[in-house]
């Protein structure tokens, strides 16, 4: 089965996952945030490269760089997080 990549437009999580061609989850409510929609992500990278150019990447090189997107992402999350609590402390201590 093709695997699609799909992007939520409100936290930009992404979900990977297998479906037939003619299913389509585009629309679908977000797992992550519960409040975005998911549209599709232009990907299906891993069926377009051939061979040849397969052996002259790092295999993994695709995924490695998505991973550190999702941890990039992740980081700046946290990053939030912990601004918005110093604030608050720093409002109370006002
Ligand atoms: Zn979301």
């Amino acid at each position: 089965m093709p695997k699609y990549m799909y992007e939520c437009e409100n936290c930009h999580a992404v979900h990977a996952t297998h479906h037939s061609m003619a299913e389509s989850r585009e629309k679908e409510k977000c797992e992550k945030c519960e409040k975005g929609i998911l549209f599709k992500k232009l990907s299906n990278i891993s069926f377009s490269v051939d061979k040849q150019q397969y052996s002259e990447t790092r295999p993994g090189a695709i995924v490695d760089s998505t991973i550190l997107d999702l941890h990039d992402e992740l980081q700046s999350e946290k990053e939030k997080l912990k601004n918005n609590l110093w604030k608050e402390e720093g409002l109370e201590n006002e």
